[in-house]
């Protein structure tokens, strides 16, 4: 299983400037592919998405992916409309949506509205409809098992409602093979609970990789030095190695980095954590654009 963090900045998109630098972890919102067993699976269409596309149309082969949505938030989908392989025939993508409380008037699947609002002509020139590749909406439910059919083994995909406002799925890789599993483990964007979360546990549990949202540092996150973050809808690196431990999650990575945090304090943040990680056996990185895990 191949790991590509295309984008790991949460919110907004946060370009590096001379005077607030982000060039090491990078600026664009989430998106991580994954390559496992013959297949393409890519969960989410930040604004990472962009440069996931032209590596893609680089390859100069036809595309056909699994690509998995964790919620509709713009930082999620904003990448989409720039996603060059959505503009040539002979592309294919399953797009899945997760099943949320639906909005009264909302007729089809919340992600196939989503995106198709996104590029209503107020919103962008370009609508869905023109997009050349084929697009196959579908929608999971929490708690749900996708198996999608390998060339050499099969990949299993589970789904898991995680905390945060309006809903979001985490989602749990498994790639099956001969020699064992490999297991990655996808949960931003979400808010920690007093203890460890058990739907997140569910999904978790022995993971090889954790992505795990760690936009706030406990002092933003309380508010101690400005104004509380509660109830936003993200954590902070503590409750990440909680989770992990709790999980026997052998590395975890940090990512949804606060638009706020230049490289210099998000390396920062890596540091404290990895001391902490040192003490208790959890490996811990904070995820940047670029960063490849082969399991
Ligand atoms: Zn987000
Ligand atoms: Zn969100």
């Amino acid at each position: 299983m191949k790991i590509t963090i295309w984008g790991a900045r949460g919110s907004i998109p946060t370009p590096s400037t001379p005077e607030f630098v982000t060039s090491r972890y990078g600026g664009n919102t989430t998106c991580v592919s994954v390559e496992a067993a013959g297949r393409l699976v890519i969960f989410d269409g930040g604004s990472g998405l962009r440069n996931f596309g032209l590596h893609l149309v680089e390859q100069g082969q036809p595309v056909s992916a699994d690509f998995f949505f964790s919620h509709v938030h713009w930082d999620h989908i904003q990448g989409f409309p720039f996603f060059v392989p959505c503009f040539m025939k002979g592309n294919s993508f399953r797009l899945y949506g997760p099943v949320h409380e639906r909005e009264t008037g909302v007729v089809g699947s919340v992600l196939e509205n989503a995106l198709r609002g996104q590029q209503r002509s107020l919103n962008f020139p370009v609508q869905l409809a023109d997009m050349g590749a084929k697009l196959d909406f579908r929608e999971v439910e929490a708690g749900s098992l996708v198996k999608l059919p390998g060339t050499s083994s099969e990949l299993q995909i589970r789904t898991a409602e995680l905390n945060h406002p309006g809903g979001c799925f985490g989602f749990r890789v498994e790639e099956h093979r001969p020699d064992g599993v490999g297991v990655f483990v996808f949960a931003t964007d979400t808010e920690h609970l007093d203890q460890v979360n058990p739907k997140l546990q569910g999904i978790a549990q022995g993971a090889d990789v954790l992505l795990y949202d760690a936009q706030y540092t406990e002092d933003e996150y309380e508010g101690t030095k400005s104004f509380p973050r509660k109830g936003w809808g993200h954590s902070t690196w503590r409750h990440g190695m909680k989770e992990a431990l709790a999980a026997r999650v052998k590395r975890l990575l940090l990512t949804h980095h606060d638009p706020m945090h230049d490289d210099w304090y998000i390396a920062r943040i890596e540091s404290d954590a990895r001391r902490e990680g040192s003490k208790v056996g959890v490996d811990v990185d904070a995820a940047y654009e670029g960063m490849v895990i082969e399991l």
